[in-house]
C-alpha cells in the first residue's frame, strides 16, 4: 500500500506527488489519461494570473513568486525528457490596461514588489496597433506541456507509481480512503489527494462537498515565427499572445463555460485568428499549425480550494484553479503537501478552505 494517492497528474497532482516523495513518503498517482486529457497540458504556461490586480489576495499570494518557483524546479529537472532552461522563457509581460486601471496595475506592482513601468504596445511589439498599457519584465511563460514529461520522467526516477485508470468512487475510511477504478479493483491507502481537475467536482459531490465549479473548455492556436518576432506577453482583455523561445507564439484562449468538450472547433479557430490578427497584423496571412482545447476547472471563485475534504479524515483535495492552474500550481501543491504531512503551511489554509470560503 502506498503512504499517499493521488487522484490526477496534472500539474497539481504532479507536483504535490513531487513534494510527497521529496519527504520519503511512497506515492501512487493514478491518472484517466488519455480519456480526460489534462488541462495543464493545454494550458498557454503564462506566469501570472492574467490581469493579476484584478484578483483577491489569496490568489496573488498562490502566484506572485511564480516565475521564481518555476526557475528553480526548471533548474533543478533540465535535461529530463528533453527539458531545457530556454522552456522557462523570459519574455515579460505586456497588459493593455489605461486610465484608472493603469495606476492600479502600478500600485499592485508596487505592494507586491514586483517591477512594472507603463509602456506603449509598440515599445515591445514592432508594426503592433498603438495602444497604452504596463510591461512587467520578470513575468515568464513556461512550456508546460515539456514540464509535464519532465516531472513524470523525474517521479518515474524517485520510485512514484503511475496508474492509468480514472477513479470512480471515493470511500473515506477511519484514515483516508479505499478508491474504487473505473476498470474493477480497489486502492486504499492512509492520505488521498484529489486533484482532478475539472473532474474533481465529480468525486466531491458524493461526499457532500459541493462548491461553485464548472468545465471551462479553451482554446488555442500555434503560429511559427521567427524567434523573437513577439518579444513578450501581450495580454489584453480579447486574448493574448504568448511567445515562446524558439520562436512559436501561442494565440488564446477561447472560455466556455460548462463545456467539458475536448475538440477544438471552426468558431474558436476563427475566433482566435481574428483575435490574433488585432494584435499582430501580419498573423491575418499566418496559417496557424497547431489548434487544440483543454478543459479548465472553472470556479465562480477567484482562487481555488486547497485543503482537506470535510467530514473525512486524510483526503485532500484541490478544485476550482480555473485559468490560473499553472501559475498557482507551486505554491498550491507547497500548501497541500504541508498540511497533508501536519507541517506549518506558510500560507493561512483557513483562505483556500474547502468548508466555506473567507474572502
Ligand atoms: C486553453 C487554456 C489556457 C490556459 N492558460 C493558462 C495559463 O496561461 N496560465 C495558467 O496558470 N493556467 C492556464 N490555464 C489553466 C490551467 O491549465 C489549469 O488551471 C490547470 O492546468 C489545472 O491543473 P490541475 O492539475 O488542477 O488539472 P488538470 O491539468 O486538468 O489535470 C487533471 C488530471 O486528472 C485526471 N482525472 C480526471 N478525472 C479523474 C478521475 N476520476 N480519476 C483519475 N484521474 C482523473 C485527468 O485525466 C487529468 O490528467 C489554461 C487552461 C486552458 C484550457
Amino acid at each position: 500500500m502506498a503512504d499517499v494517492l493521488v487522484v490526477g497528474g496534472g500539474i497539481v497532482g504532479l507536483l504535490s506527488a513531487l513534494n510527497l516523495s521529496d519527504r520519503g513518503l511512497s506515492v501512487t498517482v493514478i491518472d484517466a489519461g488519455g480519456q480526460r486529457p489534462p488541462a495543464s497540458w493545454a494550458g498557454g504556461g503564462i506566469l501570472s494570473p492574467l490581469f493579476a490586480w484584478r484578483y483577491p489576495d489569496p490568489m496573488n499570494r498562490l502566484t506572485h513568486d511564480a516565475t521564481a518557483r518555476y526557475r528553480a524546479l526548471v533548474d533543478r529537472l533540465r535535461g529530463k525528457a528533453g527539458l531545457r532552461a530556454s522552456d522557462l522563457h523570459d519574455s515579460g509581460l505586456w497588459a493593455a490596461v489605461d486610465g484608472d486601471e493603469r495606476r492600479q496595475a502600478l500600485s499592485w506592482a508596487s505592494a507586491w514588489g514586483v517591477s512594472c513601468q507603463e509602456a506603449p504596445l509598440s515599445r515591445h511589439l514592432s508594426a503592433a496597433p498603438e495602444r497604452e498599457g504596463v510591461w512587467f519584465a520578470e513575468i515568464g511563460n513556461l512550456r508546460n506541456p515539456r514540464l509535464l514529461k519532465a516531472l513524470r520522467a523525474t517521479l518515474v526516477g524517485q520510485g512514484v507509481t503511475f496508474v492509468n485508470a480514472a477513479v470512480d468512487v471515493v470511500r473515506p475510511g477511519a484514515r483516508g480512503a479505499e478508491l474504487t477504478l473505473s476498470r474493477g479493483g480497489t486502492v486504499s491507502a492512509p492520505r488521498v489527494l484529489l486533484c482532478a481537475g475539472a473532474w474533481t467536482s465529480a468525486l466531491l459531490a458524493p461526499l457532500g462537498v459541493r462548491l461553485p465549479l464548472f468545465p471551462a473548455k479553451g482554446e488555442m492556436l500555434l503560429y511559427r515565427l521567427p524567434p523573437g518576432r513577439v518579444p513578450t506577453i501581450v495580454l489584453t482583455d480579447e486574448g493574448y499572445l504568448i511567445p515562446r523561445a524558439d520562436g512559436a507564439v501561442l494565440a488564446g484562449s477561447t472560455l466556455n463555460p460548462g463545456d467539458a468538450t475536448t475538440h477544438p472547433t471552426v468558431t474558436g479557430r476563427w475566433a482566435l485568428q481574428a483575435m490574433a490578427a488585432s494584435l499582430l497584423p501580419e498573423l491575418a496571412s499566418v496559417t496557424p499549425s497547431h489548434h487544440w482545447a483543454g478543459v479548465r476547472p472553472g470556479s465562480d471563485r477567484d482562487w481555488p480550494y486547497l485543503g482537506p475534504v470535510p467530514g473525512t479524515s486524510g483526503v485532500f483535495a484541490a478544485a476550482g484553479l480555473h485559468r490560473n492552474g499553472l501559475v498557482a500550481a507551486p505554491a498550491s501543491a507547497e500548501l497541500l503537501v504541508r498540511l497533508m504531512c501536519g507541517e506549518t503551511p506558510s500560507l493561512d489554509p483557513a483562505d483556500y478552505s474547502l468548508s466555506g470560503a473567507p474572502s
